[in-house]
């Protein structure tokens, strides 16, 4: 039992979750806990009450969706067995459309429901029986009032953004509902921050809870420099890396990140064709050992470009590294901190770059709270071509803007159409300001002449 529990978690089967959850995790492309997954699962799982801190971005919904669900098991009785609870109606639809993903393979009945329009249909769907249900605070206690929610089979309750909860005033509304649900249950908390009232709520709310914590990190090393550039499509930010590369002396040992493994891909291939020196890739397709060939040889410094995916590099301990390239912005922000943590060890000058196109923009800001700084922003280099973003990319864009509008502004309608004159002003903006002799390039140049 012992060594059971010194044995250390690292992958979702450590979890002993169940297949159709295994199975669920993996189409979903996740292909190892987050940090805070690691932690909570394991403490969720055991049954304590918890109290999260972490930020949307470090994969918390995961977090307590996974044990809930090895929990909830399946489909049982008309009455919910779980309620998770959060202060918008875009965030409730959100944590739903994730049990959607990740329950897929189960026969759980979930709903959320919410306000902004009638009561009616929730209603019908409550009645016919569910297990998990997502609520907004007031919705939930109307249908409550009404009597169309059983709540005694109650065994689990989670408060999403506590925080954001507070701030809109629903204390009262989860305070009437503590009243009312039977006191034998497990209670979760989770918040981006811990204000004064979060404090006092999670007192009343949680019994003996453990906290589990992901603190932002502190500011970045103090030895890397970063820097960002807004590029406008893929095509462009493939250009822009041609260019930034052709100075083989200052980058000299270069850590590529992209999002996905598709763009992992194109990018080693494109290096490869060019002859830029010897490339890798490392992503989840690629085996275990030629994974390690991989960073072995990088260290060695055999290789000059290691193309990686956040989850591929995650736990791989590489030294010595001249550049970091963010050539797409991380969706877990905390791995904007731990990538660019690869450059600049060791009193080295180390340097960040960031690509962001305009949708990526929104999470750079994410990741700039996390970091509490602003990522200083350059024009693109004058030499660079830009090229015109394919239709396809341009809807694709324009659409994950308005789901970001969208969910921080949950009435928010959607408008494809105040996209193009927006991008453009921002790109020109940057490049009219262009002072190739201050550029954030010659000052790392500098730098790597300077050591020694
Ligand atoms: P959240 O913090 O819950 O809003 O999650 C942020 C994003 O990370 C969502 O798009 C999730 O689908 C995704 N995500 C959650 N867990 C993982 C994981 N283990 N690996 C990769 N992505 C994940």
């Amino acid at each position: 039992m012992a060594e059971e529990a010194e044995k250390e978690i690292s992958t979702f089967e450590d979890f002993k979750l169940n297949k159709q959850l295994l199975n669920a995790i993996a189409e979903a492309g996740y292909e190892k806990p987050t940090p805070i997954q690691l932690q909570a699962i394991p403490l969720i799982s055991a049954g304590h009450d918890i109290l999260g801190i972490a930020q949307t971005g470090t994969g918390k919904t995961a977090a307590f969706l996974l044990p809930l669900l090895m929990k909830v098991k399946y489909a049982q009785g008309d009455n919910p067995r779980a309620i998770i609870i959060a202060p918008t109606r875009e965030l409730v639809m959100q944590i739903e459309e994730n049990i959607t993903l990740l329950a897929k393979y189960t026969d759980i009945r979930h709903l959320a429901i919410y306000g902004g329009l009638g009561p009616k249909t929730q209603i019908e769907a409550v009645n016919k029986g569910i297990d998990i249900l997502v609520a907004t605070p007031k919705r939930l206690m109307e249908l409550y009032l009404k009597g169309d929610l059983i709540l005694k089979d109650l065994k689990t309750l989670i408060l999403d953004e506590a925080d954001k909860m507070m701030d809109m005033g629903f204390m009262p509304q989860i305070r009437r509902l503590l009243e009312v649900i039977p006191r034998k249950r497990q209670n979760l908390l989770f918040s981006a921050t811990m204000p004064d009232k979060v404090v006092e709520l999670s007192e009343e709310f949680l019994e003996f809870p453990t906290r589990v914590e992901i603190t932002p990190q502190a500011t970045p090393v103090e030895t890397v420099s970063q820097v960002l550039y807004q590029v406008p499509n893929l095509r462009t930010k493939i250009e822009l890396l041609e260019h930034l590369i052709q100075d083989a002396d200052t980058l000299n040992r270069v850590i590529i990140f992209t999002r996905s493994k598709k763009n992992a891909e194109s990018v080693s291939k494109f290096l490869e064709h060019r002859n830029y020196g010897e490339v890798r890739a490392i992503h989840g397709n690629k085996g275990q050992n030629t994974r390690i060939n991989s960073m072995e040889a990088f260290k060695g410094g055999e290789i000059r470009f290691l193309v990686a995916t956040d989850v591929a590099a995650r736990g791989i301990d590489v030294t010595m590294v001249s550049h970091v390239i963010n050539f797409d912005v991380p969706l877990i922000y905390e791995d904007y901190v731990h990538r660019i943590g690869r450059t600049g060890r060791a009193e080295q000058a180390g340097a960040a770059i960031t690509f962001a196109t305009e949708a990526e923009m929104y999470h750079v800001q994410k990741v700039e709270k996390i970091i509490r700084m602003k990522i200083p922003q350059e024009p693109m280099p004058e030499t660079v071509k830009v090229f015109k973003t394919p239709f396809e990319e341009q809807q694709e864009m324009a659409r994950e803007i308005d789901r970001q509008k969208r969910r921080d502004d949950p009435d928010f309608k959607g408008a494809f159409h105040e996209k193009k004159g927006r991008h453009k002003s921002n790109f020109d903006k940057g490049k009219k300001k262009g002072d190739p002799k201050n550029s954030f390039w010659q000052k790392t140049k500098k730098k790597g002449s300077r050591k020694k």
